[in-house]
């Protein structure tokens, strides 16, 4: 795993972690990572100085970067029982959360629809010297079956309903944070596999752009 230089910023991203506290991130691992990995990296240049506030910004082709709690939030989520080895997310867009996961888990896989986002993350994890991770340009909707089972599956995007692929492609216990819901507002879902049944939990009200069939090219 690589250490990450968190002069740059500073100021800005210390401010942003008491903010996390004050909302409820309690998990040091997640309010070191968020402290440690660069956030104005993921950005457009445009919008970069507005890197260190809490909410979620644009990146190209539409899409966003997801505001700091929510990463925080699901990150804690997923990490409640504990490290994870095999984690995959849906929706790599920036590759911030993917950033954030390379520091917590094992192994990250992540999956992305749009083939201009999937490249840039690519570029931009790798100049950050992120090498536990695979990216990959596909429809998540179907999960990246060849390294599952996952302990932990993460979705970045709003869906209508559950995809049961990623249901399928969860270890026993494994869990699954996905957003679902309508289209301004969703539930912010964690789904434990508790061997063929499946416990939910609602960790929030949510705002996500949504999961969407198929791939796009460049
Ligand atoms: N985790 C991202 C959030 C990006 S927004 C970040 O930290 O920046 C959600 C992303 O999900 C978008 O880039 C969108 O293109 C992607 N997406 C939507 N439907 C998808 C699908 N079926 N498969 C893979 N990616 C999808």
């Amino acid at each position: 795993m690589s250490i990450i230089d968190p002069s740059q910023n500073q100021q800005a991203r210390l401010q942003l972690i008491e903010q996390l506290k004050r909302k409820g991130i309690r998990n040091l691992a997640v309010l070191d990572v968020i402290a440690k990995i660069p956030r104005h990296k993921f950005l457009p240049t445009t919008n970069a100085i507005y890197a260190y506030e809490d909410h979620a910004q644009a990146i190209d082709c539409g899409q966003t970067i997801s505001q700091p709690f929510v990463v925080a939030l699901m990150t804690q989520a997923l990490l409640e029982s504990g490290t994870l080895e095999n984690v995959l997310e849906i929706g790599t867009g920036s590759g911030y959360q993917t950033a954030i996961l390379s520091q917590v888990c094992q192994h990250v896989y992540s999956v992305e629809r749009i083939e201009t986002l999937h490249q840039q993350a690519q570029v931009t994890l790798e100049n950050l010297n992120i090498n536990n991770i695979k990216l990959r340009h596909g429809d998540g909707t179907q999960g990246w079956p060849e390294h599952a089972p996952y302990d932990g599956i993460i979705v970045t995007a709003a869906a209508k309903e559950i995809p049961e692929a990623l249901l399928e492609q969860l270890t026993i216990d494994g869990r699954l944070i996905i957003p679902v819901g309508r289209q301004y507002v969703q539930d912010l879902l964690l789904i434990t596999n508790k061997a063929g049944s499946y416990v939910i939990k609602n960790l929030d009200s949510v705002v996500f752009v949504p999961l969407l069939p198929g791939i796009e090219k460049s």
